[in-house]
């Protein structure tokens, strides 16, 4: 009978550690995604910037281009900011979707239909998505005077970037 309950209370232990670890680990990739200092592929700077740090002026200014040229309202927390070069890794070419894939190649997402772009520099002026076809471009955003990875002007943004899975 003691074996028993001791069996059983090994169980009981066994469950509350996985369960705290699997949250402790949850925490911590939240934790990382949003605290951790991000490279910019294209300059030497090794920190990008997280949109809701940057002062108003600058988030107005980054948000008309969305609003403009892609009309919709983005993922602030999936945007990352190079402010040594003026560069907006937006929700779909920023590090968040793409880190866990491959942490140091430019990667993105198409828009359009989620398929994963692989070689997005900035010295790749041909980016095109193999499955619908989608042009992208680095380019600046005369308004906002910074740089995003943009779709031709009037592309539906159809994809929903709102679960990656991991976060
Ligand atoms: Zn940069
Ligand atoms: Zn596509």
């Amino acid at each position: 009978m003691g074996a028993q309950v001791n069996y059983w209370g090994a169980i009981g232990l066994g469950v509350v550690v996985l369960t705290a670890l699997g949250v402790g680990l949850w925490v911590f990739k939240r934790y990382v995604i949003r605290h951790m200092s991000l490279p910019c592929q294209f300059c030497r700077n090794t920190r990008l910037t997280l949109f809701r740090k940057l002062p108003d002026d600058l988030k107005k200014s980054i948000l008309t281009y969305f609003r403009e040229h892609e009309n919709r309202d983005p993922d602030e927390e999936g945007i990352f900011v190079c402010l040594e070069c003026r560069t907006v890794h937006d929700d779909f070419s920023g590090e968040k979707m793409s880190r866990e894939v491959d942490f140091y190649q430019v990667t993105t997402l198409c828009k359009v239909c989620s398929t994963l772009l692989r070689d997005c520099g900035l010295y790749n002026e041909n980016i095109r998505c193999p499955t619908c076809g989608t042009p992208y471009k680095w380019q600046v955003h005369e308004k906002s005077g910074f740089r995003y990875l943009m779709p031709p002007a009037g592309t539906e943004v159809t994809s929903k970037i709102d679960d990656p899975g991991y976060a």
